[in-house]
């Protein structure tokens, strides 16, 4: 699952010069974390027009990023043609792919942040870095990459308190690593230095 947040609308309508404008949500990833399914779509459609403009339609699609047919997305929604611009609340990808098709300007409503998962029916955040050269075996099958707000391959970084991340709020992943690797039976591992990823694989190849 893509993790993304919703931009602040104060940023969202700054983006966005046009009037007419057609929302579209994401009945994927967008939708499990309540930042653009239909309740999103709706109350973007009031704050909208609240502050001036027009939306001359909306619409929540299956999945953003994986478009079988643009012309069916039109046919059952003509409200698109009438748009100046598509506000769409998904991912990155999705709003790339609806980008290179929908032939008018574009906008982002959400930022994308990380590879996150659905554990037990509860979303989890930054599971992934996307870094291109998986070896989160070594960690135990927590990835630092994507969890620690440092990225710490080698950590941790010294600043945690009782167990709490100096960043934010949550647990510092080097000690969810350390426990980890300890039920493992393997925390021998934890003395092992870790050099830096090859960055030329991340990113597409082609
Ligand atoms: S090591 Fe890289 S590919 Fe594997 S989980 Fe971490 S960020 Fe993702
Ligand atoms: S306290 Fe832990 S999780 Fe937070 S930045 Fe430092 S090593 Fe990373």
């Amino acid at each position: 699952m893509i993790i993304s947040r919703q931009k602040e609308f104060k940023d969202i309508l700054k983006a966005i010069e046009a009037r007419d404008i057609f929302i579209i949500g994401c009945g994927k990833c967008a939708t499990k974390q309540h930042v653009g399914g239909e309740p999103e779509v709706l109350e973007m459609k009031k704050k909208l027009i609240g502050s001036g403009k027009n939306v001359v339609g909306w619409a929540v699609l299956s999945s953003a990023c994986n478009l079988s047919s643009w012309d069916e997305v039109l046919s059952q929604n003509p409200g698109i043609e009438k748009a100046e611009a598509l506000l769409v609340m998904s991912c990155g990808g999705g709003v790339s792919i609806i980008s290179a098709l929908a032939e008018r300007a574009v906008y982002p409503a959400l930022d994308t942040e990380s590879l996150g998962g659905v554990c037990r029916d509860e979303v989890v955040l930054e599971q992934c870095g996307l870094c291109g050269e998986c070896d989160i075996q070594v960690f135990g099958g927590i990835c630092p990459v994507g969890q620690c707000p440092k990225g710490m391959r080698n950590g941790p970084c010294g600043g945690a308190v009782e167990g709490k991340c100096e960043v934010d709020e949550r647990k510092c992943v080097w000690d969810e690593i350390y426990e980890r690797l300890k039920s493992l039976g393997r925390l021998e591992d934890i003395k092992h230095i870790h050099g830096p990823k090859d960055h030329s694989k991340r990113g597409r190849k082609n």
